[in-house]
């Protein structure tokens, strides 16, 4: 018998697995469950009411580790041993971060290599891994306190722009902290998870994800489809965020009380405490129109209008990058169908309405700005556990699909066990002069040749209209939508010619069929390669050919007689080479008629080019 746990939140009985969504931040972390009753997103809270964990780490003298609050206490006393924000670190070289270093005030490991920073603490060395993992490790231990079960799976968000080391690292420090991380999801996705858009059927939205933290800004623009996230764009500025804010509060009330730079730099805890009101006045202002408070015996004061008057170049660089991402994405703001906000500073009125103003919709903000990521990672999280089949199930395809190319091989577009839905596009063109069709043949199967797999369908795209071989752009698309459905289309971009089939990937393969075909594709792999490398030694071959003989109808003229001979005698070297199905030899004779024509071809095209040059037509 399974076991069953109480869940002492929702007070409701639970299967023993519960699967978290982890928002793992520069500044703050945070972990977040699907109620079971109320299918509701929630975040798991301390006994104190604190969602957020500060992602910051101190090590004492001895080795202790302390995580989260505590260790912020000491950020100012021991800044030698208490790392903060090394979500920044994460999957960096020191080279990549060495123009930043004068950011951390802790010790960064220059080795002079290319290998992942570390950080030197004492005498001990921790990488970014090992420190994230010590935050996830705390974060699983308050779910386990709170929920009474072990945890042991996650869905961890990454910002968009994270490239494949730095999600290969945020999914090593999971393991390392004893968790399956089943997916890493983009923050933006998240955000929009937790607002439940995307999470129909046959949902098409664009939207823009606003997100400015405590340290970072980040703008995303986001198309969905069908329950496909795909990032069109990102903008932002990796140091721009609530503490700059707070940074020119203080430079405010410096004017106001005379206090100077070297008095701040002097008295560390002056600054410290200029800070921290600075801190409190802009929260304040948030719900008030005015704060009045007291730094070291002055008074300090500052109005609604003085301090948006203050932030508004910030607000308006994030303006500008809110322009450059819909630039970059080829959109217009009123194609945005949603504004999501992320992130504790978007709870500035004067920031909610400088990005509603630029693209004139109501803002999605009803959620906690802190918790909209961890909500949708626990959204995504509950998704993958089964819980909630109302939304699009994500699954794996159990084999690789592609289409037919050159000598029958197959060119996969998606390899097998790639989630479903799922979208993937190619381009390819034709190979004869003004040819006006082509066929694409959509096959399922991991062996290199299209014959040993199995054919899905099959469609003609005709009325390409006539062009030199080479020319035709023609984009194929894979769209596996959440049933497993799959949607094959084809378009020739320069003409706009498109041609569209609907197959059912799985229809009547079972479950042994599939083992049978993985199987064999492991039996014939050694076989495949050969195979593979003559065909594509071939095609080559027979391109050089075509392209030879076209050149020579073309200059007959321009060659000497024995250019015209010698060329004769190794063209038809090559096509013996062919006939004997040799891959060596057809690569030697490839190369050798190669070399033969490369000295007229070179020629003809430096004459036609000073023919050119004085304004005559070429050909
Ligand atoms: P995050 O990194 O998303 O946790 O955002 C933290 C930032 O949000 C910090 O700079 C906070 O000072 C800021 N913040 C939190 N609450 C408010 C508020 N009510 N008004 C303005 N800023 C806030």
């Amino acid at each position: 018998m399974g076991k069953v746990a109480i869940n002492i939140v929702t007070g409701s009985l639970q299967p023993q697995e519960t699967i978290v969504g982890i928002d793992l931040g520069t500044t703050n972390s945070l972990i977040a469950i699907v109620r079971s009753d109320t299918h509701e997103p929630i975040a798991l809270k301390d006994v104190d009411g604190l969602a957020l964990v500060p992602s910051i780490v101190h090590f004492d003298a001895y080795g202790n580790i302390t995580i989260g609050n505590p260790a912020k206490e000491l950020l100012i006393a021991e800044p030698e041993r208490t790392i903060y924000s090394v979500k920044r670190l994460m999957g960096k070289s020191y080279k990549d971060v060495s123009k930043d270093s004068g950011f951390f005030a802790y010790h960064i490991f220059d080795d002079d290599t290319d290998a992942l920073v570390k950080i030197k603490v004492g005498d001990r060395f921790n990488s970014p891994i090992v420190l994230s993992s010590f935050i996830l490790k705390e974060l699983k231990k308050r779910a386990e306190h709170i929920l009474k079960t072990p945890i042991t799976k996650a869905v961890i968000t990454v910002p968009a722009y994270f490239n494949d080391s730095q999600r290969q690292a945020t999914r090593d420090a999971g393991r390392l902290a004893g968790l399956d991380v089943l997916r890493i999801i983009n923050e933006p996705t998240a955000a929009s998870l937790a607002y439940g858009i995307g999470t129909k059927h046959k949902e098409e939205k664009t939207i823009a994800v606003y997100d400015l933290g405590g340290g970072t800004f980040d703008i995303s623009i986001l198309t969905i489809n069908n329950g496909i996230f795909e990032v069109l764009s990102t903008n932002g500025d990796t140091y721009l965020g609530g503490d700059d804010i707070d940074n020119l509060l203080v430079k405010h009330w410096q004017t106001q009380t005379g206090i100077t730079d070297d008095e701040l730099k002097t008295y560390k805890s002056l600054a410290q405490q200029f800070r921290m009101k600075a801190e409190e006045a802009k929260i304040h202002l948030s719900a008030n129109d005015i704060f009045n408070g007291e730094i070291d015996g002055q008074t300090v004061s500052i109005n609604k209008h003085q301090f948006n008057e203050i932030i508004k170049p910030l607000v308006d660089r994030t303006i500008t990058s809110c322009g450059n991402a819909l630039k970059d994405a080829g959109i217009k703001a009123a194609q945005i169908d949603a504004v999501v906000m992320v992130g504790g500073s978007t709870r500035v009125p004067f920031v909610k309405e400088s990005v509603a103003k630029f693209f004139g919709r109501e803002l999605y903000d009803k959620l906690n700005p802190d918790e909209v990521v961890a909500l949708g990672a626990a959204v995504q999280a509950d998704i993958l556990a089964g819980n909630n089949t109302e939304m699009l199930l994500l699954d794996v395809t159990p084999l690789s699909l592609g289409i037919e190319t050159m000598g029958g091989l197959m060119d996969v577009l998606i390899p097998r066990n790639s989630k479903i839905p799922n979208k993937a596009g190619r381009q390819y063109t034709t190979q004869k002069d003004g040819q006006s069709g082509m066929r694409i043949s959509v096959f399922q199967g991991e062996r290199d040749l299209v014959a040993d797999n199995r054919k899905l369908a099959e469609f003609n795209l005709t009325g390409i209209p006539g062009m030199p071989a080479g020319l035709p752009k023609v984009e194929v698309t894979f769209l596996i939508d959440a049933d497993g459905i799959l949607k094959v289309s084809a378009t020739e971009l320069r003409s706009g010619v498109a041609q569209s089939i609907e197959v059912k990937p799985q229809y009547g393969l079972t479950d042994e069929e599939v083992e049978n075909m993985l199987l064999d594709s492991l039996t014939h792999a050694k076989d495949d390669i050969k195979t593979r490398a003559l065909v594509e030694a071939a095609t080559e071959a027979q391109q050089m050919l075509d392209t030879t003989e076209k050149f020579l109808l073309k200059y007959r003229e321009a060659l000497t007689e024995e250019e015209t001979i010698e060329t004769n005698k190794c063209m038809q070297q090559l096509r013996d080479a062919m006939e004997a199905k040799d891959k060596d030899r057809i690569h030697n004779a490839t190369e050798i008629l190669n070399d033969v024509s490369r000295p007229y071809a070179e020629r003809v095209m430096d004459s036609a080019l000073k023919d050119a040059m004085r304004g005559k037509s070429v050909i």
